[in-house]
Formats: structure tokens, C-alpha cells, sequence
């Protein structure tokens, strides 16, 4: 058997297989390229092809494939065979670097929300060389960003992509200011860790909700459900064990560094995290990663759930979005600095996210906005829908100590070294474990919380750039060219404390005192459902910051507000019409049939004992009865809002009926029958219930 460290990103054409396999002109080329973003030229691209083509057939790749995120949120790929006719009737394996750099798969049927309309509905493949090649089922699958002919971005790579380089430029401007004149990149970096939950294939078959939805529509509480806390951390059953090994390993050929593994709160519920890499390449490894989770799961006769909130009453998913930026000399720019002068840039850049966070509020809540989101947020597993920050009582402190011109008095561990430079040193603080806040500052990176369990990472990380570099832009616009540096930094330190220290809460996010507290006299945002965000999306505010940094143009922005609200009415439009047929197919002939067998027990006690006996199932048909009724009024009533919807043509009419109309009326639906499965003998059911799906896997 191989070793971790033999088969660790075998899959993948990295920089050792370039170095092994191009010439050094080629490779240096291709570094050219990787690091500082220069053009390839056809005659490198065509010997990077060649060499590509030549590793992965050896590997026993047969295709190729452009491989992109377009805006549907998940990973898209046409294959194209190497083979191509010889003269002599056979075939020869071919790849060249026209192939390799652009592709044309037909742009028409992805979401482009309304852009198709404007434009062209060709659209092309851009290679992206920042990050790898890798092999999966047979395919070379090169990463590509996808866009239409008139250059507009119809996926989340590109973005993404521009975001990173407007952070770049603005941040090696401030570090210029602070004498770091080696640094010639800034990267972002992220470590998302996954939440899943594993249930049993066959019992998941038996759901039409969890088929068509990846959501329980129905099911009442089970006995037992998280209360003990004992699956948290816990031993990891064998079958879930095989299955995360088998995981892991994928992960490793792919070179995606998974690295922990643990139970989660809720029974059946799992976490895999990576170690942090570049914000693109975490963000293709993270597609991967929930690509793959769902095919191994199947070998392994088990369903990954990757929806937000599978179960009712039970903890839901979501996605830490562990964040932090580095230059390329190896300095993370979120670590509090040895020295005075070190730790004024990292108030800086500190302030520089505070400011954002601040400022962008809604665009990150709007970024992190899906139906299934919605159930997660603000319920009292995740963080709530208003978006704060913590940054620990040390550093509060601090903060409010060069907010109010006051000597800071910190803890034993904390030196004050006031005078020499403005800023008081301090030592990083490592005691704070704040778990409710939805973006909490954790000693030297950020973690945004409020990511659902199958969201893309794209569309956070690229507002949250965005939203960081037009700070950075802001103070290196106020700084450069000043005589006296400090004074002004100090000045703009402060400035910036006091306008945005509201977003700063180290209490209990999960307290609806705190959402009174943020809402009624901080004046953040609480905007509760994907409708409720998008205006802000398109508002002047945003696509200003989106526009100048030439992150996205206005008509990119807008086709993104369409399609999450067209999302929005297509996945809760499914869910309703999933329960209808559920209800009508499977739990009201259940009742019926239950009913039906109480009623001949009821027959057979009236014949035999007495003509009063009875009394048990005369209550038990009565109420089976009345919850017929409500079931079938609720029913009627969802099944006429679901018609009329369909005569809706404005996009956020529909999202607001859904928030407003279809989702109340789903759980005025779903009550009656949970209450019915409660009362209707198990035999009878005529699907897995919660206790089946959560503790079904041994
Ligand atoms: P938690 O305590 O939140 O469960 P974990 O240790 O499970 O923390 O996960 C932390 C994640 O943060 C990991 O994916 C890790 O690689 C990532 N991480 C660590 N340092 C950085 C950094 N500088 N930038 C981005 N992510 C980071
Ligand atoms: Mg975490």
C-alpha cells in the first residue's frame, strides 16, 4: 500500500510535475504566469498542453474537459476525447494549447439572469493557471473561468478572480506606505470547513423530499434528538469512518488538503476542513470536495446531505469561512506584530475589515442569501441574519484605548510601549472562543459563519475583498504623500474606530436581546430572507464599490440579483410541489389506511364487548379525522397559491409570494401531518422518519 505522501495529489498537475515534465523555459513561462499574472505565449501554451496530455493519458485520461462554476452555484464540464483521425484510419491522442487555453461549450442553458438577453448567448472558457489540472473520472479537467463574448462573467471564478486583484493592488499600496517595498503580492487566503450530514441510501430513496429537495418537508420530532450532545466530538461509527477514509484519500490524489474530521452537534452530522489555501484555489477545491463527498457517499450505500437545514428542529450545515490575507514574502497580514510599528499595520489592516464589514454589511448577508440559508440563519444553531463582529475583549480594548486618547491597562500579558511609536504593542489574545458571532476575529484570520453548507465560497470572498479593498483604497488615498505618517495613521486609526466600532458585539449573538440591541440602536441591518437582501445588491452603494474596482459591472451585478431570487422561487416552488404530491400520494392514504384499521378494531370491540367500548379509537379517528381536514384545507390552500405564482412575471413579486405566502402556508401544511405521523402506528408510515434518517447509519 502506498503512503499518504506517495499518492498526495497524484491526480494533480502541480509544480512538480511541471518541473519534472516542461522545459525551464516552459516552466519558468508557465511561473511567469502563475505568480505574477503574465500572458502565456502559444508556443508555451502549446508545450504546457503537450506535457498535459502526455501526464494525464499516461494516468488513463481519455478526455478533457474545461471545467467552471457557472452561476447555478455548482461545477460544469464538457468533455471533448483526445482522439483525433491519423490518415492511416487510426486515431492519435491530441491536446493542443489553443484547446488548453480557451473552449467554447454552448453558454445558452446555464443561468445568466437577463445578461443572455443583452448579449450573445455564446459564451467561452477561459483557462485559469492559477490553479491546477487535475484528473477525476477518466477527464483532464482544466479549470477555466467562463464568460460571454462580450466579455461579461457568467460564473463565480472570474469575480472572484478580479476581487483578489483589487485587494492586491490596494494592499501593496498601503504596505508600501509602512517601507515593505519587497512584498510584490497580497493573496487572500481561506480554510472553509464543511458541515454534512450521512444518511442511509436506501431509507433516503423512500423520500421524495430528501430525492428532490435534500431536505426533510415532513417528520416529527424524534424522541431523541441532540440533547446529550453526545454525538458531538464522539466516536465515529465504522461505516461513516470507512466512509470519511475513503474521502480523505480521494481528497489527497486531488491534493486537496483535508485535514480534521469530526462528529458534529447533530446526530448524522459531520465536518471535513481543509488546510487554508489561495481564496481561488480553496474555492475549487471546496466545489471538489462536495462533489466528491456525494460520490463516495453512494459507494459507500449512504446520502451526503449537503442542504442547510435537512431536519427540523435539528442543528443545520453551514461553512466557516476561515479568511486572511499574506504577501508573498510569507507575512500574515491579521497577525498582531512583535514590534510597535508591526502591530500600527496590523491595526491597520484590521481596521481596514472592520471598516468593510461595516460598510457592506447587507452586500455580505446578500452574498451567503439561499432558501436553504434562510432556515439556518437567525435559528439557534447559527449565527442570526444581522451581520456583526468579534474581536475579543483584548482587543476591544485596545481599540478603545486609541479611540479615546486613554493609556491602555490590558491584562499582565499586554506591554504598553505608548510614545515611541502612537500605538500601544500588545500580545495576541488567545483565550477568547466566541462561537455565536457570525464574523469573529480568532487570533489571526477572520471566520465568517454565515455561509450554508452547499454555497459556493465565491460570492462571500468576493464581496468580502471587494469590500476590503476599497478601505485599503481609502486609507492609502488619505496616506500617501503625508510628511508626518504616524500622526496621520494615528488619526486615521481613530477616525475609523469611531465611526465603525457598532459592528464590533463580543456578547452572545444568539440572544434575541442582541438583535433588539443591533437593530433598534446600533442601526445594523436585519434582513431575514434571501428577498429581503438582494436590494441591497443592486443599490447605488454597491455596484459603485463593485464597478470601481472592476470587480463586476453593473449589468454582472444585476444578472447575480436575478438569478438568486430566480433561485430562490425555483428551489422553494420544488419543495412546495414536492409536499403537495407527498401529501396527496403517500401521507393522506396512510392516515386513510390507518384510520381504516382503527376503525375495524373500533367494529370488531362494538360487536363483541359492547356497544360502549370503543373509546380509545373513537378519540384516535376523531383527531386522525380533524387533522385530515386541516391537512386537506392547508393543502388546498398551497396548491392554489403554487397555480397563481406561475402568473407572476416579475421576479421579486415571486420571491416575495414565496416568502410571504408559499413558505407559511408549507408549514401550515406540514403541522397536521406531523402530528398525524406522531399518531399513526409505524407500519403504516410510509416513509423513514426522523429517527430512521438520524440514527439509521451504524
Ligand atoms: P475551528 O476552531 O473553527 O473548528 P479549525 O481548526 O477546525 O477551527 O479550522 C480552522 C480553519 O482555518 C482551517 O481550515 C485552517 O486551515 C484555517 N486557517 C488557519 N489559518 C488560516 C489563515 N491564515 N487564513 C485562512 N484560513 C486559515
Ligand atoms: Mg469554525
Amino acid at each position: 500500500m502506498k503512503t499518504v505522501p506517495e499518492t498526495f495529489g497524484i491526480l494533480v498537475f502541480d509544480d512538480r510535475v511541471m518541473k519534472a515534465r516542461l522545459s525551464s523555459k516552459v516552466y519558468n513561462a508557465m511561473k511567469n504566469t502563475i505568480d505574477g499574472g503574465h500572458r502565456l505565449d502559444n508556443a508555451v501554451a502549446d508545450a504546457v498542453a503537450e506535457a498535459m496530455k502526455e501526464w494525464a493519458i499516461e494516468k488513463g485520461a481519455t478526455h478533457f474537459t474545461h471545467w467552471f462554476q457557472p452561476m447555478t452555484g455548482i461545477t460544469a464540464e464538457k468533455h471533448d476525447s483526445f482522439i483525433s483521425p491519423s490518415p492511416d484510419g487510426g486515431v492519435i491522442m491530441e491536446f493542443s494549447g489553443k484547446e488548453l487555453i480557451k473552449g467554447e461549450p454552448d453558454a445558452s442553458s446555464f443561468p445568466s439572469g437577463g445578461l443572455r438577453a443583452t448579449f450573445e448567448a455564446r459564451g467561452y472558457t477561459a483557462w485559469d493557471p492559477t490553479s491546477y489540472a487535475f484528473i477525476k473520472d477518466k477527464t483532464l479537467c482544466i479549470p477555466t473561468a467562463f464568460c460571454s463574448y462580450s466579455g461579461e462573467a457568467l460564473d463565480k471564478k472570474t469575480p472572484l478572480l478580479r476581487s483578489m486583484q483589487a485587494l492586491n493592488k490596494q494592499a501593496l499600496r498601503v504596505l508600501k506606505l509602512f517601507g515593505n517595498e519587497e512584498v510584490s503580492a497580497v493573496r487572500t487566503s481561506v480554510g472553509p470547513e464543511q458541515e454534512y450530514f450521512l444518511v442511509d441510501a436506501e431509507m433516503a430513496k423512500k423520500r421524495p423530499d430528501l430525492l428532490f429537495c435534500g431536505r426533510t418537508l415532513f417528520g416529527s420530532k424524534p424522541p431523541k434528538g441532540q440533547e446529550l450532545d453526545d454525538h458531538y466530538f464522539g466516536v465515529i461509527k465504522p461505516r461513516v469512518q470507512a466512509y470519511m477514509n475513503e474521502l480523505n484519500e480521494e481528497l489527497w490524489k486531488l491534493g486537496i488538503l483535508a485535514k480534521t474530521e469530526h462528529n458534529e452537534v447533530a446526530p448524522a452530522q459531520h465536518e471535513l476542513a481543509p488546510i487554508y489555501s489561495t481564496t481561488n484555489v480553496a474555492t475549487d477545491h471546496n466545489q471538489l470536495t462536495m462533489e466528491i463527498m456525494q460520490k463516495i457517499a453512494k459507494k459507500h450505500g449512504l446520502v451526503c446531505l449537503l442542504h442547510e437545514k435537512p431536519f427540523a428542529g435539528v442543528n443545520g450545515s453551514g461553512k466557516h469561512n476561515n479568511w486572511s490575507m499574506a504577501t508573498n514574502t510569507g507575512v500574515n497580514l491579521l497577525t498582531p506584530g512583535e514590534t510597535p510599528y508591526e502591530n500600527a499595520q496590523f491595526l491597520l489592516f484590521l481596521c481596514a475589515v472592520i471598516q468593510a464589514v461595516d460598510d457592506y454589511q447587507g452586500l455580505l448577508r446578500a452574498s451567503v442569501a439561499t432558501a436553504g440559508n434562510d432556515h439556518r440563519l437567525g435559528a439557534n444553531e447559527a449565527p442570526p441574519a444581522v451581520i456583526s463582529m468579534f474581536l475579543g475583549d483584548e482587543l476591544t480594548a485596545i481599540l478603545d484605548a486609541i479611540e479615546q486618547d486613554k493609556p491602555y491597562e490590558g491584562t499582565e500579558k499586554t506591554v504598553m510601549k505608548l510614545g515611541v511609536h502612537v500605538l500601544p504593542k500588545f500580545v495576541r489574545d488567545t483565550t477568547d472562543r466566541n462561537r455565536t458571532s457570525p464574523f469573529a476575529f480568532t487570533g489571526n484570520k477572520f471566520e465568517f459563519r454565515m455561509l450554508g453548507s452547499s454555497n459556493s465560497i465565491a460570492c462571500a470572498n468576493i464581496m468580502l475583498n471587494a469590500a476590503v479593498a476599497e478601505s485599503l483604497k481609502q486609507y492609502a488615498d488619505a496616506l500617501e504623500g503625508k510628511a508626518d505618517f504616524e500622526g496621520e495613521l494615528h488619526k486615521l486609526i481613530k477616525k475609523t474606530i469611531k465611526e465603525h466600532k457598532r459592528i464590533i458585539f463580543n456578547g452572545n449573538g444568539y440572544d434575541d436581546a442582541w438583535i433588539k440591541e443591533a437593530t433598534e440602536e446600533r442601526g445594523l441591518l436585519n434582513l431575514r430572507t434571501t428577498p429581503d437582501t438582494q436590494e441591497v445588491v443592486i443599490e447605488k452603494k454597491s455596484v459603485d464599490l463593485l464597478t470601481s474596482h472592476k470587480i463586476m459591472s453593473e449589468t454582472e451585478l444585476r444578472s447575480r440579483y436575478e438569478i438568486t431570487l430566480e433561485n430562490y422561487v425555483k428551489t422553494v416552488s420544488i419543495e412546495a410541489m414536492t409536499m403537495i404530491d407527498m401529501t396527496k400520494k403517500l401521507i393522506l392514504p396512510a392516515i386513510e389506511s390507518y384510520s381504516t384499521s382503527v376503525a375495524s378494531s373500533l367494529a370488531a370491540k362494538l360487536s363483541v364487548v359492547s356497544e360502549l367500548s370503543g373509546a380509545y379509537e373513537r378519540k384516535k379517528l376523531a383527531k386522525l379525522s380533524e387533522l385530515e381536514e386541516q391537512i386537506d384545507c392547508a393543502l388546498g390552500a398551497l396548491e392554489n397559491t403554487m397555480v397563481e405564482i406561475k402568473t407572476v412575471d416579475d421576479i421579486k413579486t415571486a420571491a416575495e409570494t414565496i416568502r410571504d405566502k408559499v413558505l407559511p402556508e408549507m408549514a401550515e401544511l406540514r403541522l397536521p401531518c406531523d402530528e398525524a405521523e406522531a399518531m399513526t402506528a409505524k407500519s403504516y408510515w410510509p416513509m423513514p422518519t426522523y429517527d430512521d434518517l438520524l440514527f439509521g447509519v451504524r
